[in-house]
């Protein structure tokens, strides 16, 4: 089975017994309950109940623009700053991104997504992670959206992912995975020191995430239209 293959086997599988697979005791502490979209069926995740999910094609459209969701403007450098003060206090070590040229990894010449710094031999254990629990802004190239640059609005050759990554193993069962994973991320988002912004603003989508042979859940998060991030809890690894 391809990547596409599997998300569509195991969305159906994973929305049937949705607490086993996404952090459903952490959204619910959050003040969170699950919907289904009417328009799309995906299971989601809101403060206030509606009955669509926030993919813009289910919500009418981006309702971000000319709009501040955060407490206050950020640039750049202090976003990262504010990303790195608020995730330190559970021990995340920042570190520096890795090079666009993908060389330690033969199935890519460029580093297209974050995770692509620890592919394939920290994923497999092979090789220890550089700490438990890391973040990286990674400059990504997309030169398979070449063609939409321009058009969309939301399409770049190149952009910079920010990445939180833990590296749960047999020999470490306790560091973090989901449940602990999007409180922290909520934190980062609605927090006063992190973005501050409104809970009501958020919303997290039940997905199914594949790529370089792992596949596993994942919450995707967005905010009036916006896809904000994607949690992947990469639990799975495909077997010949
Ligand atoms: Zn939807």
């Amino acid at each position: 089975m391809d990547d596409r293959e599997i998300k569509a086997k195991l969305l159906p599988e994973f929305k049937r017994d949705y607490e086993k697979y996404y952090p459903s005791k952490s959204l619910k502490e959050l003040g969170f309950s699950r919907g289904l979209c009417d328009k799309c069926g995906r299971g989601f995740w809101s403060v206030s109940e509606r009955d669509h999910c926030d993919e813009p094609a289910c919500s009418g459209g981006y309702r971000f623009i000319g709009e501040r969701l955060t407490r206050k403007s950020f640039e750049y450098r202090e976003a990262w700053d504010t990303y790195v003060n608020v995730f330190s206090k559970w021990g995340y070590v920042p570190l520096e991104r890795y090079p666009v040229v993908c060389r330690w990894y033969d199935e890519l010449y460029f580093v297209s997504a974050g995770i692509n710094d620890f592919q394939p031999y920290v994923v497999s254990g092979e090789v220890p992670p550089p700490a438990d629990c890391v973040l990286e802004p990674q400059f990504c190239l997309r030169f398979n959206d070449l063609d939409n640059v321009g058009i969309t609005g939301r399409h770049y050759s190149g952009f910079i992912m920010v990445g939180q990554h833990t590296f749960r193993t047999r020999e470490k069962p306790d560091v973090y995975f989901k449940e602990e994973g999007i409180k922290q991320m909520h934190e980062f988002l609605t927090g006063k020191d992190g973005l501050g912004i409104q809970a009501e603003e958020i919303f997290y989508h039940e997905d199914v995430w594949a790529g370089g042979g792992n596949f596993g859940p994942c919450i995707e998060f967005f905010s009036r239209g916006l896809e904000l991030g994607n949690q992947v809890y990469m639990q799975y690894r495909h077997t010949p």
